[in-house]
């Protein structure tokens, strides 16, 4: 056995697809806009304007709370965290410190292991700022557009020892929030955001006196490889008989390792207080219970029932129920026929890689329909048809090849009358096409 356990702990930010950001009327939908076009007094941080919370914000953040089966406090408040740096115009943010919206809930891997959920909280994303050099001067460009946009932090306890089961765990997250329909989470835009803490305990089950950050990622395999990175060299320090420092590091891809970028010496102070412009929120049980009906079937039930209620192996219902619209319109389809299995539509779907959004279930039935229906005409059956039909037609045939395409089309006609049934013409015409040129 190895001398050292690995603990990891994950924080991730999510930002919520509302239309309006987090306490203003400004459009979140920053994305490719042009710089500071989605702004205001209240999201510039500028002096006396005044922050209203947004009620579907908070709303969708109780609803990740609840899917994470987490405690909701029906009392709970927002709370400045002092943090002065210039993508926060306010020199504060509007967050949650003692009283978030979620405490205490879990996420299950498929080994049956238990992650904690110490807290799911409610705060408002930075503005974006962008280093460049202008005319051979370095400069600073800031950006506001996301400065407000609804963000929300996920916290777990530090019960990972291995970077696959964060991989999980973060996977799983990101279905949980599309299926709840309240975020996007693209990786590429920005909009999920990871952050691990990582340290080796020789004691298991004793949290060091030390652990190491690591700031925003943002893709699953970079998180995965930055923790195996952190764990090799946290071990080489420890070997060493040196004790690695508590710190902030970020991740450089290119060179494929992690690297510091703040100590413990220069730890923020944030000195959280309660947000004096926002009265404390107020939830009643029957508030809560409403959004709890809310929250759709998840993946884990879902995948558990496709097994079930349609007979479906187990890797076949992970992948219909990875997106929650893909499930849906496998079930869509299935509920429309009676004659073709859940089964048959279940391959289709998978081994033809349907895309749901360009093929209707009507056309994909037909299009299944189609295939079972050829695949009763036996290849030598319908080459000996063609045969027939060439023979029989050489003037057409003739004037096919001179270039006559409406000819090919008569030729078919002939061998579908020959062979009697409905099938799929595509094949037929193939076949004619290939025999003739
Ligand atoms: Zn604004």
């Amino acid at each position: 056995m190895n001398k050292y356990t690995p603990i990891i702990g994950l924080e991730v930010h999510v930002e919520l697809k509302t239309k309006s950001k987090m306490f203003c009327g400004c459009s979140a939908f920053y994305f490719g806009e042009k710089p500071n076009t989605h702004t205001c007094p209240v999201c510039l941080g500028l002096p006396g304007a005044l922050p209203v919370p947004n009620k579907l914000a908070i709303e969708w953040c109780v609803k990740i709370a609840l899917a994470l089966h987490c405690k909701i406090n029906e009392y709970s408040k927002f709370d400045r965290k002092n943090y002065f740096y210039p993508d926060l115009a306010k020199g504060y943010q509007i967050s949650q410190y003692d009283l978030p919206f979620g405490e205490k809930g879990l996420v299950e891997l498929k080994s049956g292991k238990r992650i904690g959920i110490t807290r799911v909280h409610m705060e408002e994303d930075t503005g974006k700022l962008s280093h460049q050099e202008i005319d051979g001067k370095k400069v600073s460009l800031i950006d506001f557009n996301r400065s407000g946009v609804p963000l929300v932090e996920i916290v777990t306890e530090p019960d990972f020892d291995n970077a696959l089961d964060v991989k999980e765990y973060l996977e799983k997250l990101q279905q949980i929030v599309r299926y709840l329909d309240v975020a996007n989470a693209d990786m590429e835009k920005g909009e999920m955001r990871l952050e691990p803490n990582i340290s080796l305990t020789t004691t298991p089950g004793k949290l060091p006196n030390y652990k190491v950050e690591v700031k925003n990622i943002n893709s699953f395999k970079f998180v995965e490889k930055a923790i195996n990175f952190e764990l090799k060299r946290q071990e080489k320090i420890l070997e060493n008989g040196e004790m690695p420092t508590q710190e902030t590091r970020g991740w450089n891809e290119d060179k494929g390792r992690t690297f510091s970028q703040r100590s413990k010496e220069d730890a923020h102070d944030y000195r959280y207080f309660p947000e004096p412009d926002i009265p404390p929120i107020v939830m009643t049980k029957d508030e809560i219970s409403k959004l709890q009906e809310e929250v759709p079937e998840l993946p884990d039930k879902k995948l558990v029932r496709f097994e079930k209620e349609y007979n479906l192996p187990e890797y076949n219902a992970e992948i219909l129920t990875r997106d929650k619209l893909l499930a849906d319109y496998f079930e869509e389809t299935v509920k429309k026929v009676k004659d073709i299995d859940a089964k048959t539509i279940a391959n289709w779907i998978i081994n033809k890689k349907v895309d749901y959004e360009k093929v209707s279930s009507e056309e994909l039935l037909k299009q299944i329909t189609a295939s079972k229906q050829v695949a009763a005409i036996d290849e030598n059956e319908l080459h000996k048809f063609i045969n027939e039909v060439i023979k029989e037609n050489d003037k057409a045939v003739a004037d096919y090849k001179n270039g006559k395409e409406a000819s090919l089309m008569f030729l078919l006609g002939q061998t579908m009358k020959k062979i009697g049934k409905k099938v799929d013409t595509n094949r037929v015409l193939d076949a004619l096409k290939k025999k003739i040129s």
